[in-house]
């Protein structure tokens, strides 16, 4: 059985009725890749967040809302978009007891930047207003569509479940990480210099993506194999 942890959006559609929320092209992607996908929402003491590691085989850490600044030692700046302090605290906490138990974590858009906040990173709190000659990362267009180049490093993981070292991806963000995390080694970037994937070296699988597979995978087989190879890393005890 091969239970992976989905870290879930918090949507609130009333002061007095908010939720969990995870897009089933996640869930189905990890569904057809032979995992058991699991919603996790926000509200867990640290002991939770452990007894929880302890069960899960597996962590995806799921598109979303900005990372609060203040986790890299910024102050907010104009541009930066909603915040969310108990996702991004349930998520630090996540990567911190899935890395100690050595389990696999796959990092989608906001998760890249979370797994790169949570190493000692830090993120383009808002890439247009940061980056100058920055092409367009909130993309125009369907959320399958692939709409700007990224080359991926001969050799890496990434590498090897994706093949093409020249491919299209979709796009939709305008954070991205800044300083690299100590450990992490880039494994894609786009055309402007934006780092597009990271993994972390001598771990299993520690794999990062600013793009978005789940939205992909169905027609795509390198997207697939993203879910595939993430899961196959699953060692079953
Ligand atoms: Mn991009």
């Amino acid at each position: 059985m091969k239970l992976i942890g989905l870290s879930g959006g918090i949507s609130t559609i009333n002061e007095e009725l908010q939720g969990t929320t995870v897009s089933l092209d996640y869930t189905n992607g990890v569904l057809r890749a032979g995992g058991l996908p699991v919603i996790i929402p926000a509200g867990f003491t640290s002991e939770q967040v452990c007894a929880l590691c302890d069960q899960l085989q597996g962590l995806i850490l799921t598109g979303g809302d900005d990372v609060d600044p203040g986790l890299f030692g910024e102050d907010p700046q104009p541009g930066l978009g909603q915040v969310n302090p108990q996702r991004d605290q349930l998520e630090l906490a996540l990567v911190r007891g899935m890395m100690e138990r050595t389990k696999p974590v796959l990092g989608i858009c906001r998760g890249i930047q979370v797994l790169n906040v949570a190493l000692g990173g830090s993120l383009y709190q808002d890439i247009p207003r940061q980056v100058r000659g920055a092409i367009l990362h909130r993309q125009k267009g369907p959320r399958g569509y692939q709409s700007h180049r990224i080359s991926i490093l001969a050799g890496s993981k990434l590498a090897s479940i994706a093949g093409d070292q020249e491919c299209k991806v979709n796009s939709f963000h305008h954070q991205g990480i800044k300083d690299l995390a100590p450990g992490l080694e880039v494994t894609a970037v786009a055309p402007d210099g934006i780092i597009e994937a990271v993994e972390l070296a001598n771990y299993p699988f520690l794999v990062g993506v600013q793009w978005h597979p789940e939205n992909l995978w169905q027609n795509d087989s390198a997207a697939f194999q993203l879910f595939q190879q993430f899961v196959d890393s699953i060692v079953v005890p």
